[in-house]
């Protein structure tokens, strides 16, 4: 791969499918400049923008990258993030062949992301199969923990500066699963990034594949951080909240057969016919939706 200096980036295909995406953060609507310094900035965005190759399955071999500037960064902000977004850019392997700035009246990062995955082997949406097992690979609720933190102008009472600190880093410093998506896509059925929230992407695949998820109680308890727990008791929520409704997790909710768990997929449940995003009761199923009740 020969990177910037030209006028384009020169790309040498492999034998694979070639995925590829886009994706903006932007001031005002991603972040806010008093939350998130240059590095946080450059961090979150190319994370974000990655995390949508392993949920395909794929993995990321560039990215170009768009940078809007305003009145508002100086010559220290923008040294902060490029010094950050060469940091990332080795830290997860995928080199930024190529740039732009402009000057607007916001700071903005739109990053493309292009990436590979063995032929005809590209994870969709749409692949669920009725008694597939419901696999997360990541973590929940923890973002959305830091940005209510954010948000709330008191004290939190009861609270740890270690457990504040995780739902800070996991707002401003998201990780995208880059892990195991090679051995995902050999295995699973579906996949997406959970990034909206787990229920409203959980809808999405369920709606793609025309199935029905059905979450276990018991599983979503297991998968909730401790610092999670102190945190959302202190901002009078509950961690199950934030982790089924919160967002930018940048995890990976997948489907496959149970025998085929990958390595670091935890279950949440599993597949059934039918539409919609469920909590198992025993034998009925509750709409994470809507609130909407039925019986199986
Ligand atoms: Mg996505």
């Amino acid at each position: 791969m020969e990177g910037i200096g030209d006028d384009c980036a020169v790309l040498r295909f492999p034998a694979d499918d070639l995925v590829w995406s886009i994706d903006a953060s932007l001031e005002g609507s991603h972040f806010l400049m008093d939350w998130m310094g240059p590095g946080d900035v450059a961090h979150k965005s190319f994370h974000a923008a990655l995390s949508d190759v392993p949920a395909m399955g794929a993995r990321p071999l560039a990215a170009i990258c768009q940078l809007s500037l305003s009145s508002r960064v100086n010559e220290a902000w923008l040294r902060a993030f490029a010094r950050a977004q060469r940091i990332v850019s080795e830290q997860t392997g995928v080199p930024i062949v190529g740039g732009n700035i402009t000057w607007g009246k916001t700071v903005g990062v739109v990053t493309s992301v292009l990436g590979a995955v063995e032929k005809n082997q590209a994870l969709k949406r749409s692949g669920a199969q009725p008694d597939d097992e419901i696999w997360l690979l990541g973590e929940l609720g923890l973002a959305a923990a830091g940005l209510r933190i954010l948000q709330t102008e008191e004290e939190l009472q009861d609270v740890r500066a270690s457990e504040r600190a995780v739902c800070l880093e996991a707002f401003r410093r998201p990780h995208a699963q880059l892990g195991s998506t090679e051995n995902l896509a050999r295995v699973a059925t579906s996949c997406l990034d959970v990034s909206d929230g787990l229920v409203r992407d959980a809808s999405r695949l369920a709606e793609a594949s025309g199935v029905a998820l059905v979450f276990e109680p018991e599983s979503l308890q297991r998968i909730l951080r401790p610092e999670l727990k102190s945190v959302a008791l202190a901002l009078g929520t509950t961690p199950k909240e934030l982790a089924l409704f919160g967002g930018e997790d940048y995890a990976l909710l997948a489907t496959g057969p149970s025998a085929a768990r990958p390595l670091g997929a935890r279950a949440l449940g599993f597949v059934e016919r039918g539409a919609g995003v469920y909590e198992a009761q025993g034998e009925s199923r509750v709409s994470l939706l809507g609130g909407f009740e039925h019986g199986a």
